[in-house]
């Protein structure tokens, strides 16, 4: 388990009033501290320090910020100095992330052993060696555009073929055997995985080639192979024409997955873009969790037999276990954002017409193959009907049937969804709703009963380390969000600058991403890592984590996150401006410039609520209502010592000395 990051501990540790206490000598104003401003000349203070948020701000020049920001300015350095210097002084161990750098150039190196062989393929496809598999492809009715845009190939006939071709380009044997391309032989030396074999590329989301499927002609054995798996390439958590098919999963929102190549490519040629292939695997849990990402709704496009409704019934297991695994963000009454762990993935069951595969339908009726689609029932649905139909009449067994259904009903983290799943239930078996209802009550308790009060008992024995906490400030949200789908970011980049983010620690990451954020290529999550180092890479690595549960953001979403950002920056300024206002010992100038300052703040939040996304939704005004309560270090205090909040600010002598 993941222990608070070097960057929250300091937070908790050092206090801000001490720590600006050693240049200022603060006087005690209400809550706050004020003091004569050391970043510009004056002789009445403007300069106030607020312990409730952890932080400064100067009224006459501006300047305000965190402990980080204080040590920044005051002994002009970065923020890695700053969080070196207040770690020796918070006793806070400082880890560093090196090792990550000699990974990434394993695997950029295996990516590029496989761009490699993918040109070999395609070039040997267009060869007299080739001449069959090109035919076999024309036959199953592949343009020439479709061979070119999904790269396929031809690996041929031969033991060392592609072992040799490498080996001019200089990749070694062993580098090809990494890369699951070569066999190392028993005796010595390796031999070519794909022989004889039409090659399909297999690219991870980002369009990196990660394997091949390959497909053998005539009554080759295997009919499919795959890649061996590689630091790069797992089967069960590979997708093929993912990269290509991504864009279109975002934008109807449903993912189709065939079971082979073929179907695969049929779709995309007839224009149906958002279909993904498994590699000839049934799905797991993290095909799941990559398309969770993508779309709220996947549907499986199944033969209608048999096997078919096994293949159902099994993903039905993976389906489950990804249950209470799907997360909303809410903002709590605190301002914070956490996570509701209550969605479910919408997975659905095309049933195609009996005796035909998707490549078929197809290549026969595209607009068939949309409908049957579009009619897809959930599989909670196909496993009401599988089990009646197992049952028959008998009514022990139709009660068995109804238990089984009922078995992985309790487990649906949304009661509503449950409720209407035990609905059907009812009036597909022809039984009263209410003894279903009482059934799965008996059900759920009896699960609860297994689980049992073992963990709290095991949790008082061992305490666990402190683990990371489960809550993000909006500012930290905002960029989980970016993270988690960084080409949507690209619209809204050249409206966000380092100064939208407030604390210091935030801002340094958002330093960091800034070129990499604008670069040519959308960066992934492990590149918005690769780029920091120490805590700072650990802060990084956990707020792109975060966002691993939720759906991939849309530009949409992102403008409206960055114009609230924006507003919270405002209202953040104004709600100081009010708290200084109560202090009645200021010079005129200074509350003509104020009153001049929050008329400016107060329209430009008008202005920005008028801006498409800029009206607060629910959740984002509890933030906002909350926010200017939070300061980034006392959180975490309070969080686990409530009566914290409470106490009275540190005596003046003590925090001016
Ligand atoms: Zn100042």
């Amino acid at each position: 388990m993941a222990i608070a990051s070097p960057v929250e501990q300091i937070k908790e540790r050092v206090s801000l009033i001490d720590l600006i206490g050693q240049r200022v000598r603060l006087l005690k104003s209400g809550r706050n501290f004020k003091g004569l401003c050391p970043f510009h000349n004056e002789k009445t203070p403007s300069f106030y320090v607020f312990p409730d948020r952890d932080g400064y701000h100067c009224f006459g020049c501006s300047q305000h910020g965190d402990v980080f920001t204080w040590v920044m300015q005051t002994e002009h350095v970065d923020f890695g100095e700053a969080l070196r210097q207040l770690a020796e002084r918070a006793g806070v161990q400082l880890t560093s992330r090196q090792a990550r750098g000699v990974e990434d150039e394993r695997r950029g190196r295996l990516h590029e052993v496989n761009a490699a062989a993918v040109r070999y393929f395609q070039s040997m496809l267009f060869t007299p060696q080739g001449a069959p598999a090109l035919r076999y492809l024309d036959e199953r009715g592949l343009t020439r555009a479709t061979i070119e845009a999904f790269q396929l190939g031809w690996a041929p006939d031969s033991w060392d073929s592609l072992l040799t071709r490498l080996a001019q380009d200089g990749y070694t044997q062993d580098e090809l055997a990494t890369a699951g391309l070569a066999v190392e032989r028993e005796t010595e030396g390796h031999y070519d995985r794909f022989r004889g074999r039409i090659t399909f590329p297999i690219h991870d989301a980002r369009g990196e080639t990660i394997g091949f499927g390959g497909r053998g002609l005539g009554d080759a054995q295997p009919k499919y192979l795959n890649s061996s798996d590689s630091p790069i390439f797992t089967k069960g958590s590979a997708l093929y024409a993912l990269d290509v098919a991504r864009a279109a999963i975002r934008k109807e929102g449903v993912a189709i997955i065939v079971e082979g190549y073929m179907d695969a490519l049929a779709a995309h040629q007839a224009g149906i873009a958002n279909v993904v292939a498994a590699l000839g695997t049934a799905l797991t849990e993290e095909h799941l969790n990559m398309l969770k990402r993508l779309a709220p709704r996947v549907v499986l496009a199944l033969d209608a037999d048999a096997a078919g409704d096994a293949a159902a019934l099994r993903t039905l297991e993976v389906v489950r276990a990804t249950y209470g695994k799907i997360a909303l963000p809410v903002a709590d009454r605190r301002g914070l954002v956490r996570l509701r762990y209550d969605q479910v993935l919408d997975v659905r069951v095309a049933r195609l017409p009996v005796g035909k595969d998707p490549d078929d339908v197809i290549r026969k009726s595209p607009e068939l193959f949309r409908q049957l689609v579009t009619e897809a029932r959930p599989i909670l649905e196909v496993l009401i009907d599988a089990e009646l139909a197992r049952a028959g009449a008998d009514p022990i067994a139709r009660g068995q049937a109804a238990d089984a259904v009922l078995d992985v009903v309790k487990d649906l983290p949304n009661p509503v969804v449950a409720d209407q799943f035990t609905r059907l239930l009812a009036e597909r078996a022809a039984v009263d709703y209410e003894a279903l209802r009482l059934r799965l009550h008996d059900l759920r308790r009896a699960a609860r009963r297994r689980v049992g009060p073992a963990p709290a008992v095991r949790e008082a024995a061992t305490p666990e380390p402190e683990p990371m906490r489960d809550w993000l400030t909006f500012e930290e949200f905002v960029k989980t969000r970016i993270a988690s789908n960084t080409e949507a970011a690209r619209p809204v980049l050249h409206d966000l600058s380092p100064d939208d983010f407030y604390r210091a620690d935030a801002r340094a990451i958002f330093d960091a991403w800034q070129p990499l954020l604008a670069g040519s290529e959308p960066p992934g999550g492990d590149d918005l890592v690769a780029v920091l180092d120490g805590p700072l890479a650990e802060h990084a690595a956990w707020i792109v984590a975060w966002g691993a549960a939720l759906p991939a953001a849309e530009t949409d979403e992102l403008v409206a996150l960055v114009t609230h950002l924006r507003m919270l920056n405002y209202r953040r300024e104004i709600a100081m401006i009010e708290l200084r206002q109560r202090d009645g010992e200021r010079p005129v100038d200074a509350v003509e410039r104020e009153g001049a300052r929050l008329l400016e703040l107060i329209t430009q939040v008008r202005h920005l609520e008028r801006l498409p996304g800029g009206r607060l939704t629910r959740p984002w005004r509890e933030v906002f209502r909350a926010e200017a309560r939070l300061g980034p270090l006392r959180t975490v205090a309070r969080e686990r010592r409530p009566a914290a909040l409470d106490q009275p600010p540190p005596p003046l002598e003590e925090a001016a000395s």
